[in-house]
């Protein structure tokens, strides 16, 4: 992985200044599949999309930022990484505050955010794994947003969140047949989650199918890893 300078960028909201990481290149060694569709890559991490400002803790899309130059910040590239804090996921509680609010646009912000809600919650499960054998490394993948405790406020949340992603695929796709089988699966839906996987003919989605299907049989809920690429 070969991480570029930073970029500054602005918050639209209070012209709070943050620091966007970029990378130059990057490859998928070692990197983890998981059911829900989360792909954990160390040396091809993804970057956040929507991000919490620190000043002001407003909710924006870092695609949306105005990027600073170098010369009109006034920072050197050295003290760039000292003084201004990275950009960051945002937390589980704080998609879901994004539901309903103007920061989503079309299907495709809800998605995004309902689909990262989806995963904060896995994460916990996630953590449960032996990193040295999911990742062939004791360090793992960091999951700074991990819910770290399932109450049921949580979980219910959680579980509407999930009803409410259903909703918004219709099907049409392979791979979002796909993930609604693996949604269903989480609910404990297990016919509805077979019933979809049927639909799942492509050889590409294979191995994501006999695992989830392999599930569905034991009666499991969680999240599962499916492969690993050397
Ligand atoms: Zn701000």
């Amino acid at each position: 992985m070969i991480p570029d300078i930073p970029v500054i960028i602005e918050c639209p909201h209070c012209q709070h200044q943050a620091l966007k990481e970029i990378l130059i290149s990057g490859n998928t060694a070692r990197a983890v599949h998981w059911t829900d569709g989360k792909h954990e890559a160390p040396r091809l991490p993804e970057m956040p999309r929507l991000t919490f400002c620190d000043a002001c803790k407003q909710p924006y899309w870092v695609e949306n930022a105005k990027e600073i130059e170098d010369g009109e910040s006034g920072l050197s590239a050295e003290r760039k990484a000292t003084q201004l804090q990275r950009i960051t996921f945002p937390s589980f509680s704080e998609y879901q505050s994004c539901l309903g609010t103007e920061i989503i646009k079309d299907r495709n912000d809800e998605i995004y955010i309902r689909i990262r809600l989806w995963w904060c919650y896995n994460d916990y499960y996630r953590n449960t794994y032996d990193n040295e054998e999911i990742f062939s490394d004791p360090r793992g993948f960091e999951r700074s947003n991990a819910v770290t405790d399932l109450t049921k406020e949580i979980t219910d949340i959680y579980i509407d969140n999930c009803r409410s992603l259903l909703k918004l695929f219709n099907g049409q796709k392979q791979e979002e047949s796909l993930t609604s089988a693996e949604l269903h699966r989480n609910l404990g839906d297990w016919g509805d989650s077979l019933i979809l996987l049927e639909l799942v003919t492509s050889e590409d989605l294979e191995s994501y199918v006999k695992k989830i299907r392999k599930c569905v049989e034991l009666g499991d809920k969680k999240v599962q890893p499916v492969s690993r690429f050397a």
